[in-house]
C-alpha cells in the first residue's frame, strides 16, 4: 500500500497514490514484475484456481496491475477499480458482466464506436439484449426511453467525435430513481477534468492508452466503480475472458499517470487556444469544443469539467475531399493518426460515408477532422495548421 490518503490533492495523489518501497532491494519504486506465476501457498488444494484479484496466475491479478488499480481508484475518487488490457476490454468486460439476455440498454448516440457495434450489433443479435441509441444531452429522451427491464445507461461525455456534453449528474438521478445503472466513458475528459463517480455514475470506463498514460506508447483501460460490482466484472470479464493488461503495458501507464495533472492543464490551454484560432478562420465550416462560448454546451461543460474541456475537438473545412486530404499533406509537424492524448497533435479525417453520420449534427455530415492537440507549444501547433491551409489553398 502506499503512503497517499484521500484529503490530499490530486496531484500528490498522481504522483504517490499506487506507489511504494520496494522492500526487497529498497528501490523507491515498484519494480516490474515480469512473471506469470506466483509461489503457492502451503496447502494449494484450498485456492480457487478461479480467484479474481489473488496473486496466483498473472490473468487472475498481478503485482503492476494492482499498483494501477489503486492510484485509478484514488485519482477517479470510486471505491475500486480494475484495470484491462485497453479501453475496449474495460467496455466489454463491464457489459458482459452486467448484462443478460433479455436486459434493455440505453446508450448515448454519440459513442466511440466499439460501444455501438457491441451493444448495437454483438450483443444484441447474439444475446438477445434490447438496445436503445438516445442522444443524451437531452434528458427528456433519455427518461422516455426507460423500459421495466432497463438495465444500464451508457453515456460519453464529452463525446467521441462531436465533443458533445451529456449531464452527467442528471442522467445519475434519473437512473438512480429507476433502478438502473449508469456508466460514464471518461476517456476524452481525464480524472483530472471531470469525475464521474463523485457526480453519481456507478462506473467510469476509460482507455487508458489516451490521457492517462499520455505517451502513445501502451494500451490499457479501467473500470472504476464499486467493489460489489468490480468483484464480479473481475471474476466474469478478468479470469474467464482473460483481456488482462500486461505487467509491462501497467508499468508504463502507471509513470505516465504521474504527469496527468501537468499535462492535462496544458493539453486543456492548447486546445482552447487552437480552437480560438481555427473558428476565427474564414474557411472553417465549424469548430465543436464545448470550452467554445459559441458551443451550446458552453456552460454545462465549465460546470462538469471546472478545470477544462481537454484536448480534443473536431472541425470542418470549407473545401471538398481532395482538398482537405492535401491540406493533412502538407502538415510538417503534425500527424495524420488515429488514437488521441499523446504528447504529439494528431490530427484524423473522418470522410462523408460514416455509417453513424445520421446520428451527428448537421454541419459533421460533410466529412471532417478530429483533432487531438498535443504538448507541442499552441504558437507551433498554429503555424503547422496555418502553413497547411495556405498551402493546399483553402486559406487565402
Ligand atoms: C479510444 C477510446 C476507447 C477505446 O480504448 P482502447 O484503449 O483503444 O481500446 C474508448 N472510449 C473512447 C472515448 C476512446 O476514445
Amino acid at each position: 500500500m502506499s503512503n497517499t490518503n484521500e484529503k490530499q490533492s490530486f496531484a500528490t495523489r498522481a504522483v504517490h497514490a499506487g506507489n511504494g518501497i520496494d522492500t526487497n532491494t529498497g528501490a523507491i519504486k515498484h519494480a516490474i514484475t515480469m512473471a506469470n506465476s506466483y509461489v503457492l501457498p502451503y496447502d494449494a488444494t484450498t485456492l480457487n484456481w478461479s480467484d479474481a484479484d489473488v496473486n496466483i496466475y498473472t490473468r487472475n491479478g498481478g503485482a503492476n496491475q494492482g499498483y494501477l488499480q489503486e492510484k485509478l481508484a484514488s485519482l477517479e475518487g470510486g471505491e475500486d477499480c480494475v484495470v484491462l488490457a485497453s479501453g475496449v476490454a474495460a467496455l466489454s468486460g463491464l457489459f458482459f458482466a452486467l448484462l443478460k439476455s433479455g436486459d434493455h440498454v440505453i446508450f448515448s448516440s454519440v459513442t466511440y464506436i466499439a460501444v455501438y457495434r457491441l451493444l448495437n450489433e454483438l450483443f444484441n443479435n447474439k444475446f438477445n439484449i434490447e438496445t436503445t441509441i438516445v442522444d443524451t444531452t437531452d434528458i427528456d429522451a433519455v427518461k422516455a426511453a426507460i423500459r421495466p427491464n432497463t438495465k444500464l445507461i451508457h453515456i460519453e461525455t464529452p463525446g467521441n467525435p462531436t465533443l458533445n456534453v451529456t449531464d452527467i449528474k442528471a442522467i445519475a438521478d434519473l437512473a438512480h430513481e429507476h433502478n438502473i445503472l449508469l456508466s460514464c466513458d471518461n476517456t476524452f475528459a481525464s480524472p483530472y477534468n471531470q469525475r464521474p463517480c463523485e457526480l453519481g455514475a456507478d462506473f467510469t470506463v476509460e482507455s487508458l492508452t489516451k490521457y492517462i498514460n499520455g505517451h502513445g506508447d501502451a494500451m490499457g483501460g479501467a473500470i472504476i466503480g464499486k467493489k460489489e460490482y468490480l468483484d464480479i466484472i473481475r471474476a466474469q470479464s478478468q479470469v474467464n475472458l482473460g483481456a488482462t493488461i500486461s505487467p509491462m503495458n501497467a508499468w508504463l501507464i502507471m509513470r505516465g499517470s504521474v504527469t496527468l495533472p501537468l499535462r492535462m492543464k496544458k493539453h486543456n490551454e492548447n486546445a482552447q487556444a487552437v480552437a480560438e484560432y481555427l473558428e476565427s478562420l474564414p474557411c472553417t465550416s465549424f469548430v465543436a469544443y464545448p470550452g467554445l462560448k459559441s458551443s451550446k454546451y458552453y456552460e454545462l461543460a465549465k460546470e462538469q469539467m471546472p478545470n477544462g474541456c481537454g484536448g480534443v475537438f473536431s472541425f470542418g473545412l470549407k473545401a471538398d475531399h481532395d482538398t482537405i486530404n492535401k491540406f493533412i499533406s502538407e502538415l510538417k509537424m503534425i500527424v495524420s493518426a488515429v488514437s488521441l492524448g499523446h504528447e504529439g497533435s494528431l490530427i484524423v479525417f473522418l470522410g462523408e460515408d460514416d455509417e453513424r453520420q445520421y446520428l451527428y449534427p448537421e454541419e459533421f455530415h460533410n466529412g471532417f477532422m478530429r483533432f487531438s492537440v498535443g504538448l507541442e507549444d499552441a504558437e507551433d501547433i498554429i503555424a503547422d495548421l496555418d502553413q497547411a491551409l495556405r498551402k493546399s489553398g483553402i486559406l487565402k
